[in-house]
This record gives structure tokens, C-alpha cells and sequence, in this order.
């Protein structure tokens, strides 16, 4: 066998497992069903790649994938380092109350304080400069005040990398006020200049995304890594290791493959993890084994996002990084179950000029109208009095993921959601009441999105569990060290592992899980 470890997905567990135990002498694989992102490749015209399809993967293999299922839909990003390309980057340790109940006992906040602070150490985590404060960070702790919850803002860690001389007078300049600076594995990166496309990828690359750093590191020390590698199936071997199958996405066709290796780690993401393995147990059923378990759990992590206009103020929600403060509810108050952020949006139309502005092969005439556009498109930006206030919370975490049917005409399985909101309607409740009040105490208008208050729909970047934590297969999928109970050799370590909703911002409890499985995973070799 070529390799030994087999890593699908390349999001924050796969990356920082294969890092991992590519340093430690293991010879890994990664295979990952998205493309390879550069800078000049990230989504901005209507033309460009912006979807990804599972209906369609070779056809459409773009940057965003969005699940809708009855009362949710789960938006999650495809490509080389997973969630971190489309992440806000916000990085944070969870609450200590979020491990009350539904863990392993092995798992504590205690036990992964030094995962959380290597994940914090290895992506350059840190806050925005003090003299880069955006405009909602103001509003943020203004409306915090305001509240009687001043000594609760904070700034959030985020993982991007900060020129501390940068002002706000260096706006104008755009992309070229972004320095060129070399990051501890030894990628080339930019420093942030505010330009508010976190979500699209960023163009000056300030964001410490997980290709720049555990899989720059991990390609670095040998691993190799596929893309457009969609695993479909894994199967034990008689000898021991297991197979791995995958269709490679080549071309608008599907080219089928296969790998095999001692051990299989599967990183495929909340819902990808869960779908590869429901269709191992009861579609293939090369492992008819499985927990029982499989697909119960899952969590929205209790996201919501409520706009509110500001006529007298500007907001400016596509200026900075994405995401960069918090009213910390949970701090000292163990029966808190919701923190308050402030959202933050990409302005879509200035970043396809910006793009146009910088394409070498766009002549003088179309230049000088794009410059035009471009001032038009600042002055009179459409969102400029729009606060996002986006909040996460502890939710009830009794989603069903199964595979379904989607009607008698059309028999093929597909992965589906029961959710259920009765348990976590209290959370989301007390958000957007929360949301309401900060909006009125700083004079803007909350717009509660009629999805919530008339059908009870929610969206959420943030889908945890399917494939659970627990002590033994009646109470779980894996054990507290990712091992898929009944099959030794095969691991998840992503977010499909968490057994409980983290009420903030998951990536870095992920990283942190994913490094104490690695970690247990080569000290047992
Ligand atoms: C818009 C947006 C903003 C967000 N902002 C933040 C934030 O600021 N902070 C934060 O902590 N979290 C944020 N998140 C959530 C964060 O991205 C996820 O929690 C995190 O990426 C999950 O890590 P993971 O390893 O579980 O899965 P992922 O990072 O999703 O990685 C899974 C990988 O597996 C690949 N894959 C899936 N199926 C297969 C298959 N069959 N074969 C091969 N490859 C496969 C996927 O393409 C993906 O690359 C955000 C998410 C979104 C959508
Ligand atoms: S704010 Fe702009 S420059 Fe800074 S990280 Fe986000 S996209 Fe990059």
C-alpha cells in the first residue's frame, strides 16, 4: 500500500490530521471533493463557479454548497482546506457550559485547552488591531451599553493576519495597501486591508486558511493531496485497512478509482461524514455495523441572523473582516444560551469591479468606467445601514439525518434532515428578542426574517454531530478518540463528531478535536 493513512475532506479535521500524522512518519492521502482555490480564482461574476451541485459534482463543483431540507437549510463550503475558505475566520474556544452534558467523560474543556491553544498557535489567531476598529465593532459595543452588557463586548480572536500600521486613511488604495509577508510554515500571504470578502475569499489571502497553513505544512512534509476526489464508498479489506472509492471529477465526467490503507479517517464534514457513512451502512453495506446511532444528534448550532436598518448610520457591513466582536452572554453565567456577533456581508458588486479593475487583458475605455462604477458602487452602497446581528446558541441537537427517497417518481436516496425546532425554539427566541433590543437601544429597525416568524425555517453555516461522540455503540458512532465503534482502523474527526451544540463559532473546538485524535491516533503506533 502507497499510503498509509487515507484523509477524506480537507476542512479543519482533515487538515490538521493529516498534518498531524504526515509529521509523525505516517504516509497520508488527502482526497477532497473541491478544487484547489487561488486568488484570482475565488468566485465574483455571475458566471463564475460560485455553486457546488451534489446532484450534478462534475458538472458543477463550485464554491458554496447550500442542503435544503423541511425548516433548515445548511450552507458549507467545497474546496482545498474545506470551511476555512468560506469561514469569517472568527476562531474561539467554547463555552465551558456547552460540555455540561452529551460528551464522552473523557472530553472536558480542561482535557482540550491545549488542542484549542496549538489550533490558536499554528493558524496566527489573534484579534483586529485596536486602531482597525469597523464601524459595527463601534455599534457593537455601543449597543452593549446600551443594554447594560458593557463589560460583556469583547473582540473575537479571528485568524487572519493583521498589519498593526494599517489605518483606515489607507482604505482608498484597496488591495494594493496589503503588505506581502511570509507565515510560519512558510506560505506567502497578505495583510488584511479591510476589504469585507471573507466569505468569497479573500484576494490580498490575509485569511490564515487551512491551505496556507496545516496543509501547506502537511504537502510540505509529503502528503499528497487530490481534489475533485469525491469519495463514494469504504469497504474493510479481508488482510486488514480498508478501500476507499472515489470518483474523480475530471472534465464534466466522473472517473472511477479507488485507494486502500491501514487507516481511514474520515473529515468529510457534519453532513458529508454522516452521508458517506449512512450510505456504507445501508446502501452498499460494506459496514453493516455501524451504530444504531448514525444520523442522530445533529445540531444547527443555534445560528441566527436578524438584519436592522440604520436610516442615520453607517454600518458599513461589508467593510473589515466578517465577523469581529461579541457580547459574551456566556461568560460567568452558566445558564446563558446564546452569544450576540456582529454578521458582516460581502459586497458582491464591488468586488466583481475590483476584479475587473485589476484584469490586465481590460482596456482603457472599460477601465475608466469601471473606475467610475467603482465610486458609485462606495458612495451609494445599497447595504450601508444594514447591522447583520447574527447570534449562536445552545440548541437542542435532536435533528435525523437518514437517507430518503425524494418521491415515488424518483427512488434514488438522498441525505435527509428531520428537524424538529419545538426543543431549541426558547434559544432562538431569546435571540431575536435579543436582536430587537440591541437594534432599538442604538436607533435602528430589526427586520425579523418572515422565514422564522411565519414558517420557523433557519439557515445555519455551522451543522454539527450525525456521526456523535459517545462511550459505546448504543450511545455513539465513535469514541471520544474519533475510533468508529466495530471497525478499528476507521476514524471521523470533524464537526460530525460533536455531540452537542457549542453556542459559538465551532472551527476551533473542531481543530481542537482533530488534534487530540491525531495525537492519540500516532501515540498508539
Ligand atoms: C459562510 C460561512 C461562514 C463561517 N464562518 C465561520 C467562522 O467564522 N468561524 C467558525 O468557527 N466557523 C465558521 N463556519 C463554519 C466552519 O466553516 C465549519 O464549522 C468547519 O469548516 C467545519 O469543519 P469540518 O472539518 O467539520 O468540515 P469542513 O471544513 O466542511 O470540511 C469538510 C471537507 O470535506 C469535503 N468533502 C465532503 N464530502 C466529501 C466526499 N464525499 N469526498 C471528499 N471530500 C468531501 C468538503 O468539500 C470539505 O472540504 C462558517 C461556515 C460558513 C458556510
Ligand atoms: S477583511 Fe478583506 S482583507 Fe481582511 S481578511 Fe477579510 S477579505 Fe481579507
Amino acid at each position: 500500500m502507497p499510503f498509509d493513512v487515507i484523509v477524506v475532506g480537507s476542512g479543519f479535521g482533515g487538515a490538521i490530521t493529516s498534518c498531524r500524522l504526515q509529521q509523525k512518519g505516517y504516509r497520508v492521502l488527502v482526497l477532497e471533493r473541491g478544487r484547489r482555490w487561488g486568488k484570482r480564482d475565488f468566485p465574483r461574476s455571475p458566471e463564475d463557479a460560485w455553486i457546488w451541485d451534489p446532484e450534478a459534482p462534475e458538472e458543477r463543483n463550485g464554491w458554496l454548497e447550500l442542503r435544503t431540507f423541511p425548516h433548515m437549510s445548511v450552507a458549507m463550503g467545497a474546496g482545498v482546506g474545506g470551511g476555512s475558505l468560506i469561514y469569517a475566520n472568527v476562531s474561539v474556544e467554547a463555552p465551558r457550559q456547552c460540555f455540561a452534558k452529551g460528551w464522552p467523560p473523557e472530553i472536558t474543556y480542561e482535557e482540550l485547552k491545549p488542542h484549542y491553544d496549538e489550533v490558536k498557535r499554528f493558524m496566527n489567531v489573534r484579534e483586529v488591531p485596536d486602531n482597525q476598529w469597523t464601524p459595527r465593532m463601534r455599534l457593537m459595543s455601543e449597543a452593549a451599553e446600551a443594554v447594560g452588557a458593557g463589560d460583556r463586548f469583547r473582540k473575537l480572536e479571528l485568524a487572519v493576519t493583521f498589519d498593526d500600521s494599517f489605518t483606515y486613511d489607507e482604505l482608498p488604495k484597496g488591495a494594493a495597501a496589503s503588505k506581502l509577508t511570509v507565515n510560519a510554515q512558510g506560505a506567502e500571504q497578505g495583510t488584511c486591508v479591510h476589504l469585507g470578502n471573507c466569505d468569497i475569499g479573500c484576494e490580498v489571502l490575509a485569511k490564515n486558511t487551512l491551505d496556507l497553513n496545516y496543509l501547506f505544512a502537511a504537502e510540505r512534509s509529503g502528503a499528497v493531496v487530490r481534489e475533485l476526489h469525491l469519495v463514494t464508498n469504504i469497504e474493510p479489506l479481508a488482510a486488514g485497512g480498508y478501500r476507499v472509492d472515489f470518483d474523480r471529477l475530471a472534465g464534466g465526467e466522473r472517473v472511477p478509482g479507488s485507494e486502500t490503507a491501514a487507516l481511514v479517517v474520515i473529515a468529510a464534514g457534519s453532513l458529508g461524514s454522516t452521508e458517506l457513512l449512512l450510505r456504507c451502512r445501508d446502501v452498499t453495506r460494506t459496514l453493516p455495523g455501524l451504530s444504531p446511532r448514525l444520523g442522530l444528534g445533529w445540531s444547527s448550532n443555534g445560528d441566527f441572523l436578524t438584519p436592522a436598518l440604520y436610516a442615520l448610520r453607517g454600518v458599513e457591513p461589508s467593510r473589515g473582516p466578517t465577523i469581529a466582536s461579541a457580547i459574551d452572554f456566556y461568560r460567568d453565567d452558566p445558564d446563558a444560551t446564546f452569544w450576540i456577533q456582529d454578521g458582516g456581508l460581502p459586497n458582491l458588486a464591488a468586488a466583481y469591479l475590483a476584479r475587473k479593475a485589476a484584469d490586465p487583458t481590460t482596456g482603457f475605455e472599460a477601465r475608466m468606467l469601471i473606475e467610475a462604477l467603482q465610486r458609485l458602487v462606495r458612495d451609494g452602497d445599497s447595504l450601508r445601514g444594514v447591522m447583520p446581528w447574527f447570534a449562536q446558541g445552545l440548541d437542542a441537537a435532536d435533528g435525523r439525518l437518514t437517507l430518503k427517497p425524494r418521491s415515488a417518481s424518483d427512488p434514488r436516496l438522498r441525505l435527509f434532515l428531520e428537524w424538529d425546532v419545538r426543543k431549541s425554539a426558547e434559544t432562538i427566541r431569546a435571540i431575536v428578542a435579543m436582536h430587537e433590543r440591541l437594534s432599538r437601544r442604538t436607533g435602528g429597525l430589526a427586520l425579523v426574517p418572515p422565514t422564522w416568524t411565519l414558517f420557523k425555517d433557519l439557515v445555519t453555516p455551522h451543522p454539527l454531530g450525525g456521526c456523535n461522540m459517545g462511550r459505546d455503540a448504543s450511545t455513539g458512532v465513535v469514541d471520544h478518540a474519533g475510533r468508529v465503534f466495530g471497525y478499528p482502523g476507521l476514524y471521523v474527526a470533524d464537526g460530525a463528531i460533536v455531540p452537542e451544540a457549542v453556542g459559538v463559532n465551532p472551527s476551533r473546538t473542531i481543530g481542537a478535536l482533530a488534534e487530540r485524535i491525531a495525537a492519540l491516533i500516532a501515540a498508539r503506533r
